[in-house]
């Protein structure tokens, strides 16, 4: 039997649902691109999720976990191995924190933070994409990252073992943990609020979705967010990647379908037929026109999965 039919049959045999075969990414990613995965499995249960993953490493059959797909780039070739889709959803809540599931979407754990009046995630207001992804990549707008509300995390490593690790050995940095570096998938979190006022929380949400919605591409286009880190100057303070960009010329520049959004250049949008090489290609453009103008070497934010890449 090839490794894939294997992988199938054994997913298969241990949770009694087979993985989905030559499923399109391009569905699976805000951006809208990317093309099949060999195998493709949304995981509701830490059971499922765990048994998709210890199969996976024990018959060294390559395997990625997605959230939402709101920050990541797929492959015009797709996955030659098994995308597992995070579905592990549910929010305990508590008198000053929550604890969620990873699968959990950000708007969700927003509005039950506002039902019970717990403050302080309204920075979170208008990311799209689940808990996990939020803590892989500490996501966060306007002065806040999740990893400053972040008490722990609890981790699965590809080797099975699980670990609860403190906001301190999550090794948060801007748009950085320590899941950069030694893989890890977060099966829940704890996040730490404070009580407060619904009304007050309210206010700061529709005022940040108001600038959100001045600035960002409108709701629905194709694309990953801001698709490169804000840099630091040599005194570390943090120089807007879109500043670089703009000034350096990117607005109206495009490769194929991928293009320059005209109000913001730190989006890349896809306006209907983007394929990743025009993409990657385009980022290539404007890392080399923002270097030559400033002499800074503009890093991705967005995670670009290659086909044959794993997280073995
Ligand atoms: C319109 C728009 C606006 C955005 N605005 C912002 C913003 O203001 N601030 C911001 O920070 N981001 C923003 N983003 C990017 C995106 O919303 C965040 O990066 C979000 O955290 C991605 O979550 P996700 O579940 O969609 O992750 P995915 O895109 O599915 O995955 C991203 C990465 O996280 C990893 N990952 C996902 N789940 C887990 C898990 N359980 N355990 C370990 N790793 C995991 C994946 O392997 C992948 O490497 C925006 C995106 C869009 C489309």
């Amino acid at each position: 039997m090839d490794p894939k039919t294997l992988f199938r049959e054994a997913l298969l045999e241990r949770i009694g649902t087979p993985p989905s075969e030559n499923v399109p990414l391009s569905a699976m990613s805000s951006f809208g691109i990317g093309g099949p995965a060999d195998l493709f499995f949304e995981a509701r249960t830490e059971g499922e999720l765990e048994a998709a993953v210890s199969l996976a490493v024990a018959q060294r059959y390559p395997f990625y976990v997605i959230g939402g797909g709101n920050n990541i780039l797929f492959d015009d070739s797709g996955y030659r191995g098994l995308i597992v889709r995070n579905r592990l959803e549910g929010v305990v809540l508590g008198e000053i924190r929550m604890s969620v599931l990873s699968g959990t979407g950000l708007p969700c754990v927003l509005r039950e933070a506002l039902g019970a009046s717990l403050c302080g995630l309204e920075f979170l207001a208008g990311i799209p994409g689940t808990v996990g992804g939020a803590v892989f990549g500490n996501a966060g707008a306007y002065g806040w990252s999740i990893g400053e509300v972040l008490e722990s995390a609890t981790v699965l490593r590809p080797g099975g073992k699980k670990e609860t690790l403190s906001r301190e050995e999550m090794g948060f940095g801007y748009r950085d943990s320590a899941l950069k570096k030694s893989p890890g998938i977060v099966l829940s979190a704890t996040l730490l609020c404070s009580p407060g006022d619904s009304r007050e929380s309210e206010a700061k949400i529709r005022d940040i979705l108001e600038k959100r919605r001045a600035k960002h591409p409108p709701l629905g286009t194709a694309c990953a967010g801001s698709y490169f880190k804000n840099s630091s100057s040599g005194t570390g303070a943090r120089i807007a990647a879109g500043t670089l960009l703009q000034q350096a010329g990117a607005c109206g520049l495009a490769v194929g379908d991928a293009a320059v959004y005209e109000n913001h250049a730190n989006f890349i949008i896809n306006k209907g037929n983007a394929r990743s090489s025009d993409v990657l290609a385009l980022a290539a453009e404007l890392k080399e026109i923002v270097y030559k103008m400033f002499g800074v070497r503009l890093e991705e934010e967005v995670i670009y999965l290659r086909a044959d890449a794993s997280m073995l």
